[in-house]
């Protein structure tokens, strides 16, 4: 068990950067596409059940929610992408939200971007880490649901992810990870630590 992550509590949700909390101390924000398994994963690293499903009360759906580990850091469930039955208008807002808070957030110090192991670097998980590494942002690809591939699969996905992002200017990781059995669990946790200057647990 690490303790600091296990502190998460929620703090706040956010419709825009206007209302998210003050832009101090070192935050590290989770994306991904809706059903990856992004929830799963914040619970599973802050050893809590029920942490990040509060944000999936209808009309929550469009925010980012900060969740307080201590007065410095922070965690930030970003809002879940993958729209192909929402309004045109929805995509360019949420488009506009992240591209704003991801260029913007001084305290962001690193992006997490969730994706199912069995569809990894669909086009907003693209655009997300083209945000990403565009302002310099280092970020962790962890590809979860990896208990549902046998183990040669899990690594061959892996590689060829990270084949797909090598070359880039920020320091880009891939993890396999599975909130069912918890592997890469403490691999994401060193990462986050890091990020967010948390003595090693
Ligand atoms: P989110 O929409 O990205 O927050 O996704 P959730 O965390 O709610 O997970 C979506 C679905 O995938 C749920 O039915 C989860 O139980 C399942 N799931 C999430 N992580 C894992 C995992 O590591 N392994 C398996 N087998 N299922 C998972």
């Amino acid at each position: 068990m690490n303790p600091d992550f296990q502190r998460a509590a929620f703090l706040t949700a956010a419709a825009d950067l206007a209302g998210t909390p003050p832009d101090s101390g070192r935050e590290v924000a989770f994306a991904g596409r809706s059903n990856a398994g992004k929830s799963s994963a914040i619970n599973t690293i802050c050893h809590q059940k029920a942490l990040a499903r509060t944000s999936k009360t209808p009309g929550r759906t469009q925010q980012l929610i900060f969740f307080r580990i201590d007065d410095e850091r922070r965690l930030v469930d970003l809002p879940g992408y993958g729209f192909a039955r929402v309004a045109l208008a929805v995509k360019e807002r949420w488009q506009g939200l992240m591209a704003r808070y991801l260029s913007q957030r001084e305290s962001l110090r690193g992006l997490v971007v969730v994706m199912d192991i069995r569809h990894p670097l669909g086009e907003l998980d693209r655009q997300m880490i083209d945000w990403g590494a565009g302002g310099g942002l280092p970020l962790l690809l962890l590809l979860t649901k990896a208990d549902k591939l046998k183990r040669g699969a899990v690594q061959s996905t892996v590689a060829s992810v990270r084949r797909a992002v090598a070359g880039s200017a920020v320091s880009i990781d891939v993890l396999a990870f599975s909130a069912t059995s918890r592997s890469g669990l403490e691999a994401a946790q060193a990462q986050l630590s890091e990020w967010l200057q948390l003595p090693a647990a």
